[in-house]
């Protein structure tokens, strides 16, 4: 046996933190469904981040962390950092992710980027989020950031998932933050949540861009249909859901923004593959 001490909770001996990366202590968790759950760790003192950005997490469970990168769900201002996470079995983070208690260690990569900030959209009235399935994490940062209310009058999150429990985790948050006492009264009658299932029956079923080119979207929400004037989108999704809502916001003529050249959308994928 070594007697080098390990130095973080759950790591092999010796595990030393790496250069560069953050190791956290596991403050709380929660399981939704068989398939997705939400933990938050203690925010390091000097960790700054933009709402909307995400960054790399691993655990100190091997030499060599594995790393993978995450929304960051909490807003800027947080004391604590949040992430909304897939169980992927046996997969190489989250096969491990997912059994994590308050108390273990989680490591983090000290730079966050990303494009889904509102920085990189022009000033408008509305600002749509779409998401699909985890997604919805970075919006979840920033529909809890005062900024995004200051910069748009309107905010609409639209997160559809194959079943009715994977929306859990959006019902609750849009809840919380129109009790929040900070942010409560700026997303008053300003934030509006639409919920979409497409495999199981529900008050409104289909993909977002179905409700979007026929229509419904607007009609439900009895807002004019999308114009680059008025209107500004953030994606969020699969390769193929990033791509399609893409094409139908160009559709109705908005067109994709960086960092580097803000415009009137931006787009990021949820997951590789
Ligand atoms: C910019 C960016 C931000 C991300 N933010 C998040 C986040 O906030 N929360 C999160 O859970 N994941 C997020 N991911 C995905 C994350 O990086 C990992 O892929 C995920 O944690 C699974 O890791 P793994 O090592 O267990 O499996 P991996 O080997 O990474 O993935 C195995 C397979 O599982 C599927 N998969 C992976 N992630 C997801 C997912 N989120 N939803 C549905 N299917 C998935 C894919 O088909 C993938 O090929 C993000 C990815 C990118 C590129």
């Amino acid at each position: 046996m070594s007697d080098i001490e390990p130095i973080v909770q759950g790591a092999p001996a010796g595990f030393a933190i790496p250069a560069g990366v953050f190791a956290q202590t596991v403050t709380s968790v929660e399981h939704y469904t068989d398939r997705l759950f939400k933990f938050r760790i203690t925010r390091p003192g000097s960790f700054r981040f933009r709402s909307g950005e995400f960054v790399m997490i691993g655990l100190p469970n091997a030499e060599k962390p594995v790393y993978r990168a995450y929304s960051i769900a909490s807003p800027s201002w947080d004391e604590e950092i949040e992430f909304y996470s897939i169980k992927v079995p046996d997969g190489p983070l989250t096969g491990k992710l997912q059994k994590i208690q308050p108390g273990d260690t989680v490591l983090m990569r000290k730079k966050p980027t990303g494009t889904l900030v509102n920085d990189a959209l022009l000033p408008g009235k509305r600002l749509y989020m779409f998401s699909t399935g985890t997604g919805i994490a970075p919006f979840a940062s920033l529909i809890r950031d005062p900024e995004t209310y200051e910069k748009f009058d309107e905010v609409i999150l639209t997160h559809t998932c194959r079943e009715v429990a994977e929306l859990a985790y959006g019902e609750a948050l849009v809840k919380g933050v129109l009790e929040d006492p900070l942010v409560g009264e700026f997303a008053a009658g300003r934030l509006r949540r639409y919920a979409t299932v497409t495999r199981q029956d529900y008050g409104r079923r289909g993909r977002i861009t179905d409700l979007m080119t026929s229509g419904k979207l607007f009609e439900d929400l009895g807002v004019p249909v999308i114009s680059p004037d008025a209107d500004r989108g953030m994606i969020c999704g699969s390769m193929a859901m990033l791509q399609e809502t893409k094409t139908v916001l160009e559709g109705f003529g908005l067109a994709e923004g960086a960092n580097s050249k803000p415009d009137t959308f931006v787009v990021e994928r949820a997951f590789v593959g």
